[in-house]
């Protein structure tokens, strides 16, 4: 075969996931159709869970200076990211296109083989193998791999062409983004309502504004070329009243709120990440942060069964773990939706969220949702309050290797935290050292809500979600060492 795994698409989900996979140690062979990035960003900022997950590769520095914020909105309506707990805010207005030119390039110093003017024509699935069907700059080609997973955005030819089935709802409406150059318009963050729709208005850097304009009663439309700038002044005339004809728009496009899922997130030698396996309303900035999640819940257990270590059942893990996190995220983005673009019949419904959300419970609820934060992978029975979720920053001290639980997770390995200095539980551990890192370290500080009081010992998976934790009882580790890595050395 060619190479281990055929990534399609380098987006953000086929970066993160060529750069898991590398850490690895897995061949990668990426194709993306596009010889040369847009510079184009649908999205801006990324969300404190994606934070903590660049923090877990050491990838944060990567991004220069970055500027957070911890205020956004459900559906326009403020939200305070404040009242949760995490190492991280959410990261503000870095550019898409930014994101992925720094995933390219850590996924370059990997060594994964970046084909750029490659694209992707047909997929097939022998049953022992993936064969790909690719166009290059100067012929056709056929690719051949164990695995390919698409990472092909919204309109994936992988999913069309595999036959995944893709339910939803179709577009409702069209809208527009524009990013104009000359304009000086009051910020409308978390955009505002108004009787004929809805709009955004937010500063990027160089002096440009970013638009996004939402009007009712717009048909959905699917265009060849994009919205020309005079009709996003047009609606905005009709909406706002105030005339930005004047402005240089530097890029234009639409998008709809079509909402639909893959049924399987896998099928048979071929899977999906990322909008290939799921796309719905861009309300709250989240697709790019769920697509670079799915590709780190997925990187690590690919590469685990690519070198053999252990059975295909762990991918299913990948479906059974990622499938209801876009479910939540199509249910909110729907919501979101019905707040944020409805006519005055859904005021009602606007006032009394409105009050409920400046209940603390409620706030912190939906900030969780929306942030990634609350995600809880159903790991494994048992009562510590940390298993399946995401692991909290620690601070080490006497730890003769990484200063942090989140250093610890540099390497993209499992993390074994053995916070009582026990050799008993490291003598368990042994068979599984070439791919879980053991360190004997102490917390400096507890974290504050107490999920990790009187806790000996926490394995963390490559992903940050906590596999196994223990009060001081350690005779389970082998089984959860073994149902996460494969069978001891
Ligand atoms: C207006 C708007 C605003 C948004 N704002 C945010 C935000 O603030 N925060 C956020 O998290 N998300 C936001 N999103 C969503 C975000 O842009 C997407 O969720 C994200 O780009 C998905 O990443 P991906 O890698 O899955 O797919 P994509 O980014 O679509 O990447 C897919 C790649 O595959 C390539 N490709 C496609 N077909 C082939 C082929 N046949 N062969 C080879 N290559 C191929 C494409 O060229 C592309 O490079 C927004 C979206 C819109 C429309």
């Amino acid at each position: 075969m060619d190479t281990q795994v055929i990534v399609v698409g380098a987006g953000p989900a086929g970066m993160m996931l060529a750069g898991e996979l590398r850490l690895a140690g897995v061949d990668v062979v990426v194709l993306e159709k596009l010889v040369r990035r847009t510079g184009e960003s649908r999205g801006l900022g990324f969300t404190a869970r994606t934070m903590e997950v660049f923090d877990q590769r050491g990838l944060l520095s990567r991004f220069g200076e970055i500027e957070v914020s911890d205020q956004g909105h459900f559906g326009g309506l403020p939200v305070d990211f404040a009242v949760l707990d995490g190492a991280h805010q959410a990261a503000k207005t870095i550019p898409q296109s930014h994101t992925e030119t720094v995933l390219e390039e850590w996924v370059t110093e990997l060594g994964a083989d970046i084909r750029r003017g490659h694209e992707l024509l047909s997929v097939k699935d022998t049953g022992d193998r993936v064969e790909a069907e690719v166009r290059g700059p100067d012929a056709t080609y056929r690719l051949t791999a164990p695995w390919l997973v698409g990472c092909d955005g919204g309109r994936s030819l992988v999913r069309k062409s595999v036959g995944f089935d893709f339910p939803g709802t179709a577009a409702t409406m069209e809208m527009f983004l524009a990013d104009v150059k000359g304009l000086d318009l009051a910020p409308r963050m978390i955009g505002e309502t108004l009787p004929g729709g809805m709009v955004m208005v937010g500063p990027l850097p160089g002096g440009i504004t970013r638009l996004i304009v939402c009007e009712r009663g717009t048909p959905p439309r699917r265009r060849e070329v994009p919205p020309s700038y005079d009709e996003v002044a047009a609606a905005w005339k009709r909406l706002t009243g105030d005339d930005i004809s004047h402005g240089e728009p530097v890029w234009v496009s639409s998008f709809g709120d079509a909402t639909r899922q893959v049924t399987r997130y896998r099928q048979g030698r071929v899977l999906l990440a990322g909008d290939s396996a799921h796309i719905h309303l861009p309300a709250g900035g989240q697709g790019m942060n769920t697509s670079i999640q799915d590709a780190v819940n997925l990187g690590w257990k690919l590469a685990a069964v690519v070198l053999g270590r252990t059975g295909e059942a762990l991918l299913d893990t990948y479906h059974d773990e990622r499938h209801p996190v876009g479910q939540r995220l199509l249910m909110n983005t729907r919501a979101q939706g019905l707040l944020f673009l409805s006519g005055a019949e859904v005021q009602p419904l606007r006032d009394v969220f409105t009050e409920l959300i400046r209940y603390e419970p409620v706030g912190r609820h939906l900030a969780a949702m929306v942030s990634g934060l609350e995600i809880r992978y159903d790991i494994a029975a048992g009562a510590h309050p940390l298993l399946g979720r995401r692991m909290p920053h620690l601070d080490l001290t006497g730890s003769t290797g990484p200063g942090s639980s989140t250093e610890a997770l540099h390497g993209g390995r499992g993390v074994l935290l053995d916070l009582a200095d026990n050799a008993v539980l490291r003598r368990r551990a042994a068979g599984w050292t070439d791919r879980v890192d053991v360190v004997t370290a102490a917390p400096k500080t507890l974290p504050d809500d107490g999920s990790l009081n009187g806790t000996a010992a926490v394995l963390v998976r490559p992903d940050g979600h906590v596999a196994w934790a223990a009060p001081g009882s350690h005779s389970d580790l082998p089984t959860a060492l073994e149902r996460w890595f494969g069978p001891a050395r």
